[in-house]
């Protein structure tokens, strides 16, 4: 199944991503965690796009269509995939409706409070992309990685004057994407506000896994 994880940033997609693809067997496609891994292996798109993902700002369309377009084109995600954080942008949808055929988009729905609540206690595992929550879900050892007990870290981008600025990025050029989908008859909402075992449920439910 191909489908796209919609929603604000902090809703949940990431942390649901992993759970579903791993049930699904299907690669989980984050293009922020790709960004991210070129910054901390400084890699030349890694410099680039540093101090976009720093300010809550977007990275250039170009540049994400053209990485997305590469990954999903590898043999791995032919019977499926997970895109979470993309698109972000209707010229992005567009470029990805000329790639593929999408089975299904989910819009996570979660209200700014608990984005803010969710993202500013996120904590995360630089080397495995895996995520915490501070009160939600914490680790085994405050501040380490369960699997590896490795330093846990708070994303640049999870501070608050970054956070507002994602909120409005988001408002301004994700959410018309809802729409978008819509119309087209391929969104399906998914109330992301309970425990994260019932949003999952749920979830499941939704894909029939
Ligand atoms: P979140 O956890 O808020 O959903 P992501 O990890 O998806 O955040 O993205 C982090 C940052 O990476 C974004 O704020 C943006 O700078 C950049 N980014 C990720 N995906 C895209 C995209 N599809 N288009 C442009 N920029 C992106
Ligand atoms: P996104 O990928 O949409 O930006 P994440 O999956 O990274 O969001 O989740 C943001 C934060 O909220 C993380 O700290 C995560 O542990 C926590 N979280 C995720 N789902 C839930 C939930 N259903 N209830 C409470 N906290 C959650």
């Amino acid at each position: 199944m191909k489908m796209v994880f919609l929603g604000p940033p902090g809703a949940g997609k990431g942390t649901m991503a992993v759970r579903v693809a791993e049930e699904a067997g299907i690669p989980h496609i984050s293009t922020g965690d790709i960004f991210r891994f070129n910054i901390k292996n400084q890699t030349e798109l890694g410099t680039r796009v540093k101090a976009i993902l720093d300010s809550g700002e977007l990275v250039p369309d170009s540049l994400t269509i053209e990485l997305v377009q590469d990954r999903i084109s590898k043999d791995d995600a032919q019977s499926g995939f997970i895109l979470d954080g993309f698109p972000r942008t209707i010229p992005q949808a567009d470029a990805l409706s000329s790639m593929t055929t999408l089975d299904r988009v989910i819009n996570f729905e979660l209200n700014d409070e608990e984005v803010v609540r969710r993202l500013s206690g996120r904590r995360v595992h630089p080397g495995s992309g895996r995520t915490y929550h501070v009160l939600f879900s914490p680790p085994r050892v405050e501040g380490k990685d369960d699997a590896t007990g490795e330093d846990l870290v708070q994303r640049e981008d999870d501070k608050e004057d970054a956070i507002k600025n994602r909120l409005r990025v988001y408002r301004e050029q994700t959410e018309p994407l809802i729409q978008y989908y819509r119309s087209r008859d391929m969104l399906v909402d998914l109330d992301s506000s309970p425990a994260p075992d019932t949003v999952y449920a749920a979830l499941k439910a939704l894909l029939n896994l």
